[in-house]
């Protein structure tokens, strides 16, 4: 088996190596054509490869690149499908070989090719499903037959191929430099000018559309709200497959050889769309997911089954639903979502293997996506500039479809039970991904709602685009600085299209996350390096790995733990995996000289730990310069304060490092033991807490004293009221998620310094929870008043 297995990848292309190599260098339908000649010449060792195209009529083939005849006669030899030996092969459906062309009765002579010298001609048409798309055809000067090997070579390369071409034909039509600059216009636009579309309007019984008005509730994923039609996407029923027909073993073995090609062209056209729309970092689950098709376990298990008796599709089925379910078992939320991509993987295999692989969905306008589960791959492919929002039955915060969607700004509501039942393809939708609420047909009330929320909606974001450029400062010269959180490099756009000063926090969990090992320093420079190009002159503040509590990694299998965000979390990790940890700060040290790099420390609660990581560092810098790189061994080093412990000696902690960033995230959970994705404790995770309050003013008054910087870069900073209270008690910086900028700033330039400071005076001043809320509740609907 193993060696049927590894018989059939030694043919051909060298599948991974060479499809790569062409998919990845190739820019268009024309690069990928030329690359393709040129190595199946190389491979094949023949004089001639050239690659012909039929036209839409279906009868008229063009030579589209060629290694071997003439250039000039690109795009200028074409032939009837009546003509020619090329014509045959078309005309034949099948293979026509011939060592003395020029002697063959079809033989047509093209004066622009110079191809009389070439006596011997194999060629195979260029199949998509069943319908021919063209012609692949390799000639040499010798006059030879080829043997069967070499057709069989050819066969299986022409199969690549017509993957290859259709997938290039997609991508040119879809996507063309033009096509790809406008989009990011388009969705930067839609950021500053918030994100209602679609005119559908109301009908006489006060409900867009005809059908019965619902609302659903889900996990918002996204943010934003759109209103439009919706698209269900439905998928091919996968429980029909037991009773496909099923082959001899040794077809049901090619055909899953086939099959699991066609996946792995998908899959790094797919890798490569979204490393462009999006980010590398984005586009690595499909690496993931290359991975897996590559894997001998995985495969072998499918073989296994069909040596067994069970047909191709059924074996995928069943192999990949053992690997979903174990995935689904997993405690980590993280590793649960994988299941998601074995679902993924599964279903294009057998759509593969059973002929219906329809590359897209295609869109005719605008709408709104409603569907099971959206899976990367739809994400890849789907047509982003006509997808308004997206709804799904599964799913979670966590989905790479979540990700994506929220780098794109799409906004999405994930886990609406009960979707697929109530959706109904003529209905309308409203989706507020801000919430994580559906309407299906609404009502009239919640239409005008929704209308009202959009018109403030896009006249607050038109209001707030002038204040991009302008400075966060008080009405009493106060500067503030405003920095963005980010995780991706998609990020980098948002951040500047909403006036970041930089970066307060970059989370490097998530570049660990989307893949299958831990990536080395190299990787790390460079994705790193992208990071502080993005911000030229401006300071990034890189967190080392922050994983533990709440986010694993699928690739490092984390000992169970009671209490995982009193465990082995954070900086813990790092102090104990130091090979881990030294790969991360030579990834930084080494893209430092790219911009304005500062590293920071999380869950730091003791001098020794800093002490520990500053001998750490300083072998990592001797390391890097015995090698002979010229590296910054100074970079400013700073620490989360985000344990109560870290308060209680803030004093201590401060002279070690050049500034301090408060977590209020993990320092209301910490000081509250109220764990902060438990909704059951919502009420205890309370940022007004006079004990979170004091922590947050003593850490100001001790970094003043201490002559050390201290910015929040928890979520609590993204609220505009809050943002007022902690300017009262002291603090300059913060660093919040980009979208929140305007908001705060604005915020901002309307008050003075003497303003906030009386009221932090007066929210210190009380000695109740109640109390606090009270008086904070009061100011909060003066202050939506005045906005
Ligand atoms: C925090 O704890 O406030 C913080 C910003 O870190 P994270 O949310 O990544 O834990
Ligand atoms: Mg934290």
């Amino acid at each position: 088996m193993q060696q049927y297995y590894e018989q059939q990848h030694s043919i051909g292309l060298r599948t991974l190596e060479d499809i790569s190599s062409i998919i990845l260098h190739s820019h268009d339908l024309q690069e990928t054509l030329s690359n393709i000649v040129t190595i199946v010449a190389k491979r094949m060792r023949t004089d001639v490869c050239s690659i012909y195209l039929l036209e839409e009529d279906g009868e008229t083939l063009i030579l589209k690149a060629t290694k071997g005849l003439s250039q000039t006669a690109v795009g200028r030899v074409s032939m009837k499908t009546s003509e020619g030996l090329t014509g045959l092969v078309v005309e034949n459906r099948d293979v026509v070989m011939t060592d003395n062309a020029p002697t063959h009765p079809r033989y047509k002579y093209f004066k622009a090719s110079k191809e009389e010298r070439y006596l011997s001609f194999l060629g195979l048409p260029l199949f998509e499903r069943k319908t021919p798309i063209g012609v692949i055809v390799v000639q040499t000067v010798e006059a030879r037959r080829f043997s069967d090997d070499e057709i069989s070579v050819l066969r299986t390369i022409t199969f690549q191929i017509s993957s290859i071409v259709m997938n290039a034909k997609l991508l040119d039509s879809v996507q063309t430099k033009e096509q790809e600059r406008a989009y990011y216009e388009q969705e930067l636009a839609r950021l500053r000018t918030g994100r209602i579309t679609g005119s559908d309007s109301v009908n006489e019984e006060g409900r867009v559309g005809a059908a019965a008005s619902t609302s659903l509730g889900g996990t918002a994923a996204s943010p934003g709200f759109c209103r439009g039609k919706v698209y269900i996407l439905d998928r091919f029923s996968h429980k029909v497959i037991k009773a496909a027909k099923v082959g001899s073993k040794a077809e049901e073995l090619h055909k899953l050889q086939l099959a699991l090609e066609k996946v792995v062209i998908q899959t790094i056209y797919m890798e490569k769309r979204v490393s462009e729309l999006l980010s590398e970092s984005d586009a690595s689950i499909f690496h993931t997911h290359l991975m897996i098709l590559e894997d001998r376990g995985f495969t072998s298990k499918i073989n296994d089954l069909i040596e067994q008796g069970a047909g191709a599709s059924w074996a995928v089925h069943e192999v990949v639903q053992g690997y979903i379910e174990a995935f689904a078992a997993m405690e980590d939320p993280y590793l649960r979502e994988r299941s998601a991509d074995m679902e993924d993987i599964g279903r294009r295999i057998i759509d593969a293997l059973e002929g219906n692989d329809a590359a897209t969905i295609t869109l005719k306008e605008k709408r709104v996506i409603i569907a099971e589960d959206i899976f990367p791959s739809d994400m890849a492919t789907l047509e982003h500039d006509k997808v308004l929002g997206i709804v799904t039955e599964k799913g979670n915060s966590y989905s790479h479809a979540a990700i994506m969607a929220k780098s794109l700004g799409i906004p999405a509501v994930v886990g609406v039970r009960g979707l697929l039942d109530a959706a109904n393809v003529k209905d309308q939708v409203i989706v507020d991904g801000t919430v994580g609420q559906v309407y299906l047909n609404p009502e009239l009330r919640v239409c005008s709602e929704y209308q009202r929320l959009e018109k403030d909606y896009a006249s607050k974001m038109k209001e707030l685009e002038h204040l991009r450029d302008l400075p966060a400062v008080t009405t009493d010269g106060t500067r503030i600085s405003l920095r963005a959180n980010i995780g991706l490099v998609s990020d980098i756009k948002i951040a500047t299209a909403n006036g970041a000063e930089g970066v307060g926090l970059y989370r490097t969990e998530f570049p660990y996350m989307a893949r299958t090992s831990f990536p080395n320093r190299h990787e790390q420079a460079q994705l790193y390096q992208k990071i502080l190009e993005g911000f030229p002159d401006q300071p990034v503040n890189i967190r080392t790995l922050d994983i533990g509590g709440d986010k694993g990694l699928p690739y490092f299998e984390h000992p169970h733990e009671d209490n995982p965000f009193l465990g082995w979390r954070s900086i813990r990790f790092s102090l104990d995996e130091q090979h881990i940890f030294r790969e991360q700060l030579a990834g930084i040290l080494l893209a430092a000289p790219a911009g304005c790099a500062t590293i920071m420390f999380p869950l730091i609660s003791c001098p020794d730990e800093i002490r520990r990581i500053k001998s750490i560092m300083h072998a990592v810098v001797a390391e890097l310069q015995a090698d002979g790189l010229t590296v910054c061994g100074d970079l400013p080093l700073g620490i989360m304060v985000e344990l109560p412990a870290a308060v209680q000696i803030i004093d201590l902690l401060a002279p070690e490092v050049d500034y301090l960033s408060i977590g209020t995230n993990d320092l209301i959970q910490y000081t509250l033991a109220a764990d902060r994705n438990n909704p059951k404790v919502k009420e205890y995770y309370d940022p007004y807490h006079p004990a979170v309050l004091h922590s947050i003013k003593r850490v100001a008054d001790e970094g003043r004293r201490l002559g050390r910087r201290v910015s929040i870069c928890g979520e609590m900073a993204a609220d505009p009221l809050n943002t007022l209270l902690l300017i009262g008690m002291g603090i300059r910086e913060f660093s919040l998620s980009a979208p929140g900028i305007p908001l705060v700033k604005k915020a901002i330039r309307q008050h003075s310094l003497r303003q906030c400071q009386a009221f932090a005076r007066k929210v210190l001043s009380y000695n109740s929870v109640g109390a606090i809320k009270a008086y904070i509740q009061k100011k909060r609907e003066l202050f939506e008043r005045m906005r």
